[in-house]
């Protein structure tokens, strides 16, 4: 089941360009985290998928998210459970709280966001199916959002794009890698560091993920931190951590989509 966007409220009246100064001034600060010398980004026409990873529910429906799917031409369960802090704070709230921030300000932006889920309750949609979902609307990007779960020693972010895989990623393995170069930069200018434990400069190519694998348009995935790691824990659990990493991921795709065109 998928939810798409509505408009966002600041495109709903656009200011005619008739209207007196004050009235355009006033819709150019609408969007409080630009300035005045900034103008807001125009993502006009470009869809967006975002999909918050797991899902609330998936620990009560493990038979249900053990069935096999088609991940790529090799079979991979349906979904997994995924992590959580040490504290309790599961890895779907924290992607789906961050999925939420992060629509609001591309529509805020005049894209169309596409979210692979309704809500944080329920079961999947499996990993094929969040790909499908991108390949359905001809996606511009897909963005998928995780929290890794490693020893308490290992800090940093990552980013995944597919691997070319004849028949899935023969076209898309490219703009997904500068996808992911270009969020990643973003991430490294708001003072986020790449992880200290696997991935090459906050980079990682890979053939295994299902919904990459399955999204037919540019698709990456990101580990925003180590849900494990207490430093990296304390950003993801804080209402502001969560909207600085959502800013990130925004200017990251703004940067992705601008290159594109
Ligand atoms: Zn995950």
């Amino acid at each position: 089941m998928t939810i798409s966007a509505g408009e966002s409220p600041t495109s709903a009246s656009p200011a005619p360009t008739s209207a007196p100064r004050s009235v355009i001034d006033r819709a150019a600060t609408d969007t409080p985290s630009r300035t005045a010398a900034e103008p807001r980004a125009t993502l006009a026409g470009k869809v967006i998928v975002l999909d918050p990873g797991h899902n609330g529910d998936n620990a009560r429906h493990l038979s249900e998210i053990s069935k096999p799917v088609n991940a790529g031409g090799f079979e991979k369960p349906c979904n997994t459970e995924g992590t959580g802090t040490a504290g309790g704070y599961s890895e779907a709230t924290f992607n789906w709280e961050v999925a939420k921030l992060l629509a609001a300000k591309l529509r805020a932006s005049d894209a169309k966001v596409i979210l692979t889920r309704p809500s944080n309750t329920g079961w999947g949609p499996c990993i094929d199916e969040r790909g499908l979902i991108a390949d359905r609307n001809h996606a511009d990007l897909l963005l998928s959002i995780h929290a890794d779960g490693s020893l308490a020693a290992y800090r940093g972010f990552y980013l995944m794009s597919p691997a070319r895989r004849r028949g899935y990623t023969g076209t898309t393995a490219a703009p997904s890698r500068r996808a992911a170069v270009a969020v990643r930069d973003a991430m490294v200018a708001s003072g986020f560091r790449p992880a200290d434990y696997v991935a090459s400069r906050g980079l990682w190519l890979r053939s295994d993920l299902g919904t990459l694998n399955r999204a037919g348009t540019p698709a990456i995935m990101i580990e925003c931190g180590n849900m494990r790691n207490p430093r990296d824990a304390a950003t993801m659990t804080s209402r502001a951590g969560r909207a600085k990493i959502a800013a990130a991921l925004y200017d990251g795709i703004v940067r992705y989509l601008r290159r594109a065109d």
